[in-house]
C-alpha cells in the first residue's frame, strides 16, 4: 500500500512510500481508509515543531474514517464492513489519575495515532478496537473524517466552557476548528462573532452562512471596538482562541469582559508574549483544551448526525494521496478550509 511517512525528526522529511498492509493485533481492527483530513498538527509534524511525542519513521494522519476490513482474534463486537472512525489516543497507561477518571487526553503516557503509531495517510490503518466509533448512516466518509476535529471542539465548548443562552461569544481564528466551535456556541444559544484576517475573507463568509451574528476582518476593523459596541462596552462573555497566534491571544484577553471566560484551543508552538495581568485585573476564568475524550466523540457524532453541526461546507478539497504536497501547500496558504485525501 501507499503511505505518507515522516521519516526523521528533522524538519521536512516526509515522503509517500510503498509499504506492507498492516496486520491487526489481537485487540485491534484494521480499517480501509476512505477519507483522511489534514490537521494543523500534520503541518507541525512536517516542520518538526510539535510538542507531542513523535516516533519516526511513522505514517502520519489521524483525522479519518473508513471501513473495518479485518479484526484481531479478541475482537467480537466489530463486524467486517462496518463504517467507522477512530479516536486518536492510540495508547494510554490506564493507570494514572487521568486515565482512571476518563481524561485520558491528559495521560502523560498517551501515544497518538499518526505521531507514535502508524496513522491514516495510507490505504489501511490499524487501531485498538476500544477507540473505534460507528459512523451514523447519514454521514459521508468525509464528514466522518471530520469527527476528530469536531470532538476537540466539543471538548472545549461543551465540556470545559460554560456558555449561557444569549452570551456574546467571540471566536478568534476562522479555520475548521473555529467554525465548528462557532456552531457549537450557537447550539448553546450564544450570539457569535468570528474574527479573522483579510486572508480569511472566504472563511469569514462561511461563518456568516453558518449563522454567525457578525464577522470581523481584524486588519480592517478594530475588533475590540466591534465587540464592545455589541455589548454596551462590556466585552465578550466568552472568547475561544483558535488561532494560536500571539496577536489573537492578546486580542482575546482585551475583548473578553470582566469575569468572562477565555478558552485557549489554538497552539502557538512556542512561548508567547501577552498581557497576562489582564487575567487578574478582569478576574477571568481561563482554561485550555487539549484533544478530546470518549464523551466528546459521542456528542460530536450526535451533533453531526442531527445536522446541528455542519462540516460538509467546510470540506473544500478532496485529493488523491499522490497529491499530498498540493494539499499541504494549500493548507499552509490558507486556501480552502478542510482539505482531505481519498487514499484509494
Ligand atoms: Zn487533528
Ligand atoms: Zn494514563
Amino acid at each position: 500500500m501507499k503511505a505518507l511517512f515522516k521519516l526523521s525528526l528533522a524538519p521536512g522529511n516526509m515522503e509517500l512510500r510503498e509499504c506492507d498492509i498492516p496486520e491487526p493485533g489481537p485487540d485491534e481492527v484494521r480499517i480501509k481508509v476512505k477519507a483522511v483530513g489534514i490537521c494543523g498538527s500534520d503541518i507541525h509534524i512536517y516542520h518538526s515543531d510539535i510538542g507531542l511525542p513523535l516516533r519516526p519513521p511513522v505514517i502520519t494522519g489521524h483525522e479519518f474514517s473508513g471501513v473495518i476490513d479485518k479484526v484481531g482474534t479478541n475482537v467480537k463486537d466489530w463486524p467486517i464492513g462496518e463504517r467507522v472512525t477512530s479516536e486518536t489516543a492510540y495508547s494510554r497507561c490506564e493507570e494514572c489519575m487521568f486515565c482512571k477518571t476518563g481524561f485520558y487526553n491528559l495521560c502523560p503516557e498517551r501515544k497518538t495515532l499518526g505521531y507514535w503509531y502508524n496513522g491514516a495517510f495510507a490505504n489501511y490503518t490499524v487501531v485498538p478496537a476500544q477507540n473505534v466509533h460507528r459512523l451514523p448512516e447519514n454521514l459521508s466518509f468525509e464528514e466522518g473524517a471530520a469527527t476528530e476535529p469536531t470532538a476537540c471542539c466539543v471538548h472545549a465548548v461543551n465540556e470545559l466552557t460554560n456558555i449561557r443562552g444569549g452570551d456574546l461569544v467571540a471566536v478568534i481564528g476562522p479555520g475548521p476548528i473555529g467554525l465548528v466551535t462557532a456552531q457549537l456556541a450557537m447550539v448553546e444559544g450564544a450570539d457569535v462573532v468570528v474574527l479573522g484576517t483579510s486572508k480569511d475573507a472566504h472563511r469569514l463568509e462561511t461563518a456568516k452562512e453558518l449563522g454567525a451574528l457578525g464577522t470581523v476582518d481584524v486588519f480592517k476593523e478594530n475588533a475590540v471596538e466591534v465587540v464592545n459596541e455589541l455589548t454596551e462596552g462590556r466585552g465578550a462573555d466568552v472568547v475561544f482562541e483558535c488561532s494560536g497566534s500571539t496577536s489573537g491571544i492578546d486580542m482575546g484577553l482585551s475583548m473578553v469582559r470582566r469575569m468572562g471566560q477565555f478558552t485557549q484551543i489554538g497552539l502557538p508552538g512556542a512561548p508567547v508574549d501577552v498581557d497576562f495581568e489582564q487575567i487578574a485585573y478582569k478576574e477571568l476564568k481561563v482554561t485550555g483544551s487539549l484533544g478530546s475524550i470518549w464523551t466528546s466523540w459521542d456528542k460530536a457524532l450526535r451533533f453531526l448526525a442531527s445536522g446541528r453541526i455542519r462540516v460538509d461546507n467546510l470540506i473544500t478539497d478532496i485529493l488523491p494521496l499522490d497529491d499530498w504536497k498540493t494539499g499541504f501547500r494549500k493548507f499552509e496558504a490558507k486556501e480552502g478550509l478542510k482539505i482531505m485525501f481519498r487514499p484509494e
